[in-house]
């Protein structure tokens, strides 16, 4: 919890711009479309934190909780406000990421939604030594892709991994080039060579 307090008031600092500016479309969106924004303000400004990250990254504003897929027709459908949002609201009252949810939601619904997304984060890694395993994830109904991607797997390792040199396994090519992207971003050395059953292996020297 104190790691990801620091994280959070570190990338606070660091894309306070950035945020401020996703605030700006945002808060001009739920106008639009009557829809509400989380009232959890930790969690907002996290999701505008993420948004500006895969902006950075990638170059475009990316779904924060998934990985560009290397479908452009698919891709362009991930950009937030994505086109699954209004389906996502629909069925269970919120998007996905928990940004945006239908008017008039009550604290535990909101409360409810939060925890349907950390629940996905919170699934049990395939780490062994400095192997992290990223294969075999759920796989998202509406985008067909998998929840965590490998993106928030490794996330979600460095926050306690120990190690200089992290080696993911992961099972599609695209996975590759999306950490391959974040290395850049993040200043982390990077390599890959294939691994069995047509999975590649990323090293990534993360300090
Ligand atoms: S799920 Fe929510 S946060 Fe993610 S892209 Fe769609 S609207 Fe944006």
């Amino acid at each position: 919890m104190i790691k990801m307090m620091i994280a959070f008031v570190r990338d606070y600092f660091r894309y306070r711009e950035e945020v401020r500016k996703h605030d700006k479309w945002i808060k001009k969106f739920v106008r639009i479309k009557g829809y509400e924004i989380n009232p959890n303000k930790m969690l907002y400004t996290n999701l505008k934190i993420w948004l500006a990250e895969m902006e950075g990254i990638y170059g475009k504003r990316y779904c924060p909780c998934f990985d560009p897929s290397g479908d452009k027709k698919r891709d362009q459908k991930m950009i937030c406000p994505c086109k699954y949002i209004d389906a996502e609201i629909e069925e269970y009252g919120s998007c996905h990421c928990s940004l945006f949810g239908k008017p008039g939601m009550s604290k535990k619904e909101w409360k409810e939604s939060a925890n349907r997304l950390m629940g996905e984060y919170r699934v049990k890694l395939n780490l062994k030594g400095d192997v992290l395993d990223t294969r075999g994830m759920p796989v998202d109904k509406y985008r067909d892709l998998p929840i965590p991607d490998a993106s928030h797997q490794l996330k979600s390792t460095l926050l306690n991994f120990k190690g200089k040199e992290l080696k993911m396994i992961v099972a599609t090519k695209q996975e590759t080039v999306n950490l391959e992207k974040i290395a850049k971003f993040k200043g982390y050395e990077y390599s890959v060579e294939p691994y069995d059953d047509g999975a590649f292996m990323v090293k990534l020297k993360v300090r």
